[in-house]
């Protein structure tokens, strides 16, 4: 599932390659629902220009001149993919723009959880309203996450995928960021410190920065690639996450299910301390 740094390294090609491009034409798959409908997703974006690509937590906004965005949500099985003349051979097409210069954008969704929609200049600040703060913002501190881990009572691992705490975090990311922290996953929020928060903080923009810089990670299932169909490489950079021995210590690596999210975590480096 693409998390922050696959969601701005799409964002980041959509919008060097999409920038001043006019939407001609607009295409739905009958079998998919575009939001609010697909006929007034159509309607809305056919003819405007993109001013700009962006990211919100995990989505991918396209801003159009009339301030309208069209928000693509990847969810567990979405694709945004740029093709050069004709669309190649992508399944589970739900959406095509097509641009001037012969440039195509398709979203795909094999399980159709992902999203398309258009939202007005209100509806993006609401959108961006409901998230918690980005953790690569500089404005983003230690103390404002501590506060946002106490209004969940949880485990840190839960709390950490909750968006409404810290945005764009998913399990890969949130597991290495532990483990950098040497925090275990299963610690309460209750019993969090303030320089664990720090510590968390710190260590979820060093594996966000690192996943960026990769270009995303592409598990075995290949589902994650970027806009030209590239694979990232940070699962060749992983902390923890889907190892065995710990790279720190060389103990055996646990391995959990935390609300149903792989998880792993060293128990030396990382020891539940306070219960
Ligand atoms: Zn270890």
């Amino acid at each position: 599932m693409p998390e922050l740094p696959e969601t701005q390294t799409i964002a980041a090609i959509l919008n060097e390659n999409l920038k001043g491009k006019n939407v001609l034409q607009v295409q739905v798959s009958k079998d998919y629902k575009a939001l609010p409908s697909t006929d007034i997703f159509i309607k809305t974006i056919t003819g405007k220009q993109i001013k700009s690509v962006e990211r919100v937590a995990k989505n991918v906004l396209l801003k159009l001149d009339n301030g309208v965005r069209i928000l693509f949500h990847l969810a567990m099985t979405g694709r945004l993919l740029l093709w050069k003349n004709s669309v190649g051979s992508e399944k589970w097409v739900k959406v095509i723009l097509h641009f001037d210069g012969d440039t195509k954008l398709t979203f795909s969704d094999m399980r159709m959880f992902g999203k398309a929609a258009v939202l007005s200049p209100k509806q993006t600040e609401e959108l961006t309203a409901r998230y918690g703060p980005e953790p690569l913002d500089e404005n983003t501190t230690p103390q404002k996450l501590f506060e946002n881990l106490k209004t969940k009572r949880t485990n840190i691992k839960n709390a950490l995928l909750d968006q409404e705490v810290i945005s764009g975090l998913g399990n890969i990311y949130a597991t290495d960021a532990l483990f950098l922290a040497k925090i275990n996953p299963l610690t309460k929020t209750n019993n969090i410190t303030i320089e664990n928060a720090s510590q968390l903080l710190s260590a979820s923009r060093t594996v966000l920065n690192e996943g960026i810089k990769f270009g995303g990670s592409t598990l075995g299932d290949k589902m994650y690639v970027d806009p030209f169909g590239k694979e990232g490489t940070y699962q060749e950079h992983f902390k923890i996450y889907s190892k065995e021995k710990c790279p720190v210590c060389g103990a055996k690596v646990s391995f959990i299910k935390i609300s149903g999210r792989g998880t792993y975590f060293c128990p030396g480096c990382q020891p539940l301390t306070n219960e």
